[in-house]
């Protein structure tokens, strides 16, 4: 019997998105839309009350990843780019605001900014990190910080580019005494990196189902942690309080208007209770392995450069390189056709990484990125298929 395509790929894409899911949520999503795909919040009929507890678990297992305790204070998004958007837009803005943000970060940060900074003429500031070592600047920064105090900090946890695992301790307690808000980025790290919200001053916290969570797409969010208040952004029916013409104050009805994707947060329950049985700390082990076997082998490629810090502990599974005079396009496309290797190239959505790495001029980088579902076997076989390059 013929293979299907994706049983015929080697699949290292999973920072755009990890494929395939853990078995449990196709199952998941298949069982809500049969056995109870209903709407939640609406009506209070047995079926309904059920898809409303999923959603209410499904909270309280976020929670307990980042070991928080307000489950009411997470919401819900369709994805981490409309969260970025509904933060951005619910904090105060005017021309005195200073803006910190990193030179990692994604578009979903940089673009919503750039449209405030255009809009209210704020200053956006990017952190001090050396290109070669990766390392934070962190005298300069505190010079910074002096000279132009913190408002928001906006920062990835982890560069979806170079899977490069930011100091954010550092950064949050460098910016401890300014009062600032800090926004911190996990599309990349939420189930592969331990996060604590006891231990990390973080006021808004964005995750993305369809990464690191290992769930589908159309479900993401943000914990909010803060104590400041959002403005809400996204205004509509919530299923409560229907003859106010207002939103409601209360979490998580004030951010959340609209019908939840309710088949994508069953998909996001089971794969968050498939991360809790096998432990994050596992996963993080099993790709970290991989990620040694994959710069190993690519030290090996003559001709290779890779754009990380030698410290692989500050890396996850996502490693940027460029190899002799291809273009990054060009590599993928032969590595695709000739080998059905699936990988990502170009600039990734992060418009001032490149910059930052030199990439710019050449087209970006070729994006090698590994999830809990590759194995060693498969690094091999893509590190031989370049080694024929
Ligand atoms: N932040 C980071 C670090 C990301 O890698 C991504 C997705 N590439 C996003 C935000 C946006 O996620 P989404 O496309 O799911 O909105």
């Amino acid at each position: 019997m013929d293979r299907t395509l994706a049983e015929r790929t080697k699949y290292f894409d999973n920072a755009a998105t990890t494929f395939p899911k853990p078995e449990v949520v196709y199952k998941a999503m298949d069982e809500f839309y049969r056995n109870y795909g209903v709407n939640a919040g609406r009506s209070s009929y047995k079926l309904a009350r059920k898809a409303t507890d999923l959603i209410d678990e499904t909270r309280e297992l976020l929670a307990e990843m980042v070991s928080f305790n307000k489950t009411e204070r997470i919401i819900f998004t369709p994805s981490a780019t409309i969260a970025m958007n509904q933060i951005i837009s619910g904090l105060e803005w005017d021309e005195d605001k200073t803006v910190y943000i990193t030179p990692f970060e994604h578009n979903a940060i940089i673009r919503p900014l750039r449209y405030i900074e255009k809009k209210y003429n704020i200053k956006i500031k990017t952190m001090p990190f050396n290109s070669l070592t990766f390392e934070l600047d962190i005298d300069r920064l505190k010079k910074d910080f002096e000279k132009d105090s913190p408002n928001y900090l906006f920062m990835s946890h982890v560069s979806n580019v170079t899977g490069f695992i930011l100091p954010i301790d550092e950064i949050i307690t460098c910016a401890d005494k300014y009062n600032s808000v800090t926004v911190l980025d996990c599309a990349q790290s939420m189930g592969l990196i331990p996060i604590s919200l006891q231990k990390l001053k973080v006021d808004y916290l964005v995750f993305a189902g369809h990464k690191t969570l290992y769930g589908p797409f159309g479900i993401a969010g943000y914990i909010d942690n803060s104590k400041i208040g959002l403005k809400e952004f996204i205004i509509g029916g919530t299923g409560s309080d229907s003859l106010n013409y207002f939103m409601p104050e209360s979490y998580p009805s004030k951010y959340e208007a609209a019908s939840q994707n309710i088949c994508a947060i069953a998909g996001l329950n089971a794969s968050l209770k498939w991360i809790k049985e096998i432990g994050i700390d596992n996963i993080r082990d099993k790709e970290l392995k991989l990620t040694k076997q994959l710069v190993g082998g690519l030290e090996d490629i003559y001709g290779v450069a890779m754009y990380m810090p030698k410290d692989i502990i500050k890396h996850v599974g996502i490693v940027s390189c460029n190899l002799d005079d291809y273009k990054p396009e060009d590599l993928g496309m032969i590595l695709d056709e000739d080998y059905g290797i699936a990988v990502r190239t170009g600039y990734h959505c992060a418009a001032d990484i490149h910059s930052f790495l030199g990439t710019k001029h050449r087209g970006g980088t070729v994006r090698l990125s590994l999830g809990y579902f590759n194995e060693e076997s498969d690094v091999d076989y893509l590190i031989e298929n370049l080694k024929q390059l």
